[in-house]
């Protein structure tokens, strides 16, 4: 069966949160890992997600892998693409959404293409073009500090509007018209796109919960393009006869000893770390300024590691409260620290793995990057959520030949439990 939906995400945590809606509603869903080669075999899934790290590339390069990505997609037969952005829409004046967008539009022949970073159950609503976080507007948000991307403005048609060339528009498909129903925003699409909307190209419609959504995917259902948040993924399986259900998110059967590696410093991670410590499960710390010594920190976890691997997860971590960061810090510099911690780690998943390792959870962001690099994986298939925005996923890796079971949790993500959690909700 081909490809149902084609995915193009800016970053790597937003593919795995398009990936995962998309899963619960029904959806097969397989994320890959960079921009796919033309060769690359076709997964047997309803959808695929290109995981990019687009969002703050320079505007050329994150245009090109777009692109080609979206060849590859469509040569799958994906009959519709969807680029995911941020749902705090994260771009600068000079991109990358208008121009990937643009981009995009122009290859698959699209007239009109719907916008909206909504997503109601995360607090994202859009309303008269506006974007608001929770109660607040977006340029009222803690994101109007963004170090990469500040977003001082929550018109999300001026925001768009400023990304693109002179002559390419941006209008509004209001509340009224979403209230009304499907036909009546595509109704309102068609407008926009014909002699009245004089040259608009984008609409953002307002979406203020998951019924505008819904009938949002509807109305979008016959156009080749969208650009959204990960919400609007919740109305597109049942457009094609796909209701949720276990199926969607069945993996193969888990094997192997488990294993814990955290290299995230964020306040939920310390509080899982503390709780697993608490619990009294094997646990050891991994000390940066011995890295630094040259001392071989991945050697000696290893051989810690070796003969507690079983059925009870083991943990190897990095994570330290925010002073022992910064005294770390002071001392190696941030980037420095971070890149020598990171390396180690992937070193320890790879090398646990190799040991027998076939269940693991990586928690961190960055971390989470360098162990699926360090593993040599490059496509994941999507399974049962954990907790809100980490599914268990299955993949492919040189060093595992029955390939291995994986969750990755970026920083903030999961309660206090969420270690022995992972390891419960997965089958066996
Ligand atoms: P999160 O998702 O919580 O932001 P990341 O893995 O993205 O986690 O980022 C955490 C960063 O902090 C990584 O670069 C990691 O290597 C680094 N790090 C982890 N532990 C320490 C430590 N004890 N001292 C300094 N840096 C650390």
């Amino acid at each position: 069966m081909s490809l149902l939906l084609g995915c193009i995400a800016d970053d790597f945590t937003g593919a795995t949160d398009l990936a995962g809606n998309l899963v619960r509603a029904g959806m097969r869903t397989v994320q890959l890992i960079g921009v796919p080669a033309p060769g690359d075999p076709v997964p047997d899934a309803d959808a695929v997600v290109v995981a990019l790290k687009s969002r703050t590339a320079p505007v050329a390069e994150a245009v090109a892998d777009s692109l080609a990505s979206a060849r590859w997609l469509r040569a799958a037969g994906a009959p519709q693409l969807y680029f995911k952005v941020c749902s705090t829409f994260d771009s600068t004046p000079a991109g990358n959404i208008g121009p990937v967008a643009l981009a995009l539009a122009d290859l698959v022949g699209a007239a009109i293409v719907p916008v909206t970073p909504a997503f109601p159950e995360a607090g994202r609503t859009v309303f008269q073009g506006h974007l608001f976080v929770g109660s607040q507007l977006l340029s009222d948000s803690p994101m109007r500090q963004h170090p990469l991307t500040p977003m001082t403005d929550a018109n999300l048609v001026r925001v768009l509007q400023a990304q693109l060339p002179a002559g390419v528009r941006v209008d509004l498909v209001d509340h009224r018209t979403v209230a009304a129903g499907a036909p009546a925003i595509a109704a309102g699409l068609d407008a926009l796109a014909g002699a009245e909307g004089a040259g608009c190209r984008f609409a953002v419609v307002d979406t203020v919960d998951d019924d505008a959504l819904r009938r949002l995917a509807a109305a979008a259902q016959g156009l080749p393009l969208v650009v959204a948040g990960s919400g609007l993924a919740i109305g597109i399986p049942a457009l094609h006869g796909l209701a949720p259900g276990a199926a969607a998110s069945a993996l193969p059967p888990a094997a192997g000893a488990a294993a814990i590696v955290s290299g995230s410093c964020s306040a939920a991670t310390q509080a899982q770390v503390a709780r697993f410590l608490a619990g009294g499960g094997a646990a050891l710390a991994v000390d940066p300024l011995r890295i630094a010594a040259g001392d071989d920190v991945a050697a000696q976890a290893l051989d810690w590691a070796t003969p507690r691997l079983g059925d009870a997860p083991l943990l190897v971590y990095a994570t330290a409260a925010p002073e022992a960061v910064q005294r770390v810090q002071a001392q190696l510099g941030a980037a420095e620290a971070g890149a020598l911690v990171e390396a180690t780690l992937a070193r320890i998943a790879a090398g646990l793995v190799q040991r027998g390792v076939g269940r693991l959870v990586v928690a961190g962001g960055e971390t989470s990057g360098a162990c699926v690099q360090a593993l040599g994986i490059t496509r994941l298939r999507i399974g049962p959520q954990i907790a809100p925005g980490v599914p268990w996923c299955h993949a492919a890796s040189a060093l595992r030949s029955q390939g291995l079971h994986l969750a990755l949790k970026s920083g903030n993500f999961g309660r206090q439990d969420f270690f022995r959690d992972a390891f419960g909700a997965l089958v066996q």
